[in-house]
């Protein structure tokens, strides 16, 4: 028990005995048909922990199969190249989980001899694994009886507490971190946690729970007090904010510019075209010398291939996709920048963004409309 939270915060043993019973006979019978659920392989569990972080069940169920029959062990994945991991998680987005996963299964391969390490402490020390994460596949896997909190079960142990205060915030997160642990059965651990899981996600939604039919209404001070609206406090949002971008196709002979952004960032491993950012009122001749700035290529403008609208986190951005002419110049660019010159059949064997892969389409298209043409 967490030695920092009052004791009589948390429920009463009656209370704690008739939730876990009832959530229980609840997710025996409703319980999802998902497929990490069909396995106690630590690896399998491992992947479907990270894909679900930040991504919804409906998508992973998609990427899941796939990624575990292109690398069905932690050693086939330690082994593979990163281009390879990447292309598999393509679309996910959040890619410095995939990084981590790569590198979190070298370790495991080199240093525990490819087991998944039992101990939360050598788990957590694994690129990639908080506490939560090394608790659902502790205990999923093993059975071990290790507590987990993610944002479904945040919003609906607060609930159970109907703490009005922010959930995530230290005491907060204290608070639930030891309820999550006092409510813990002595054997199937993995079990109940998946059931608390479940609940918080098709029951206990962000908005208009369905208390009508959930389990534990009888148990509910939420429900009771008439508060789902108002519990779990919710941080204000930052305000979104829009960004301009170009994205610019080099065309030169039959072949595409393309260049590997590298770093720590977020689509660090990834390829794309030379973007960046522009203000509104750039003009092309601005668009055209920062290309040349950024690879040492001078070109001249082709056409407007497209003006694709995205989000990511709180910026809106709106990308200009512009199609030029090679005309001159070695690819070379900032120091360490690897850049290559793709066939359009190549482009498929490597990982891009979504916006990179859409406008990798618009190309392709364009450049078999003009040999067609010619
Ligand atoms: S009764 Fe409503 S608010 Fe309480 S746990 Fe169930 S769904 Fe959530």
């Amino acid at each position: 028990m967490n030695m920092d939270v009052d004791d009589s915060r948390l429920p009463s043993a009656g209370w704690k005995q008739a939730f876990r019973r009832r959530l229980l006979s609840w997710y025996r019978r409703h319980a999802r048909d998902l497929p990490w659920r069909q396995t106690r392989d630590p690896y399998s569990i491992w992947v479907s922990e990270i894909m679900l972080q930040q991504t919804q069940v409906a998508t992973v169920t998609s990427y899941y199969p796939r990624f575990l029959a292109a690398l069905p062990t932690v050693a086939h994945l330690a082994a593979a190249p990163e281009s390879q991991v990447l292309r598999l998680w393509e679309g996910l987005g959040y890619y410095r989980r995939a990084r981590q996963l790569h590198r979190a299964a070298q370790v495991v391969v080199h240093e525990h001899a490819g087991e998944f390490p039992r101990d939360l402490p050598t788990a957590r020390s694994l690129p990639g694994i908080g506490r939560y994460t090394a608790g659902a596949i502790l205990s999923i896997a093993f059975d071990l009886r290790h507590p987990i909190l993610e944002a479904n079960t945040f919003r609906l142990l607060a609930r159970l507490l109907a703490y009005r205060h922010d959930p995530q915030g230290t005491e907060g997160s204290k608070l639930l971190w030891s309820l999550a642990e006092a409510l813990l059965p002595a054997r199937h651990a993995g079990t109940f946690n998946q059931a608390l899981m479940e609940l918080g996600s098709t029951i206990c939604t962000p908005r208009n729970p369905r208390c009508d039919v959930c389990p534990v209404m009888a148990l509910c001070p939420t429900h009771a007090q008439g508060l789902q609206a108002k519990i779990p406090w919710i941080k204000p949002k930052r305000a979104v904010e829009a960004v301009e971008e170009v994205a610019i196709a080099v065309r030169r002979r039959g072949r595409v510019l393309l260049v590997l952004r590298g770093g720590e960032g977020r689509w660090a491993g990834l390829w794309d075209f030379p973007r960046f950012a522009l203000d509104g009122e750039s003009s092309s001749r601005e668009m055209l010398s920062r290309l040349t700035e950024l690879t040492g290529i001078r070109a001249r403008p082709v056409k407007r291939l497209a003006t694709i609208k995205h989000g990511v986190t709180r910026f809106r951005i709106t990308l200009d996709c512009q199609l030029v002419e090679y005309i001159g110049g070695k690819a070379s660019g900032s120091a360490g920048v690897e850049m290559r010159w793709l066939k359009p059949s190549e482009m498929s064997d490597y990982p891009l963004s979504v916006t990179g892969r859409k406008l990798s389409r618009l190309v392709i298209e364009e450049m078999r409309t003009a040999v067609a043409g010619s």
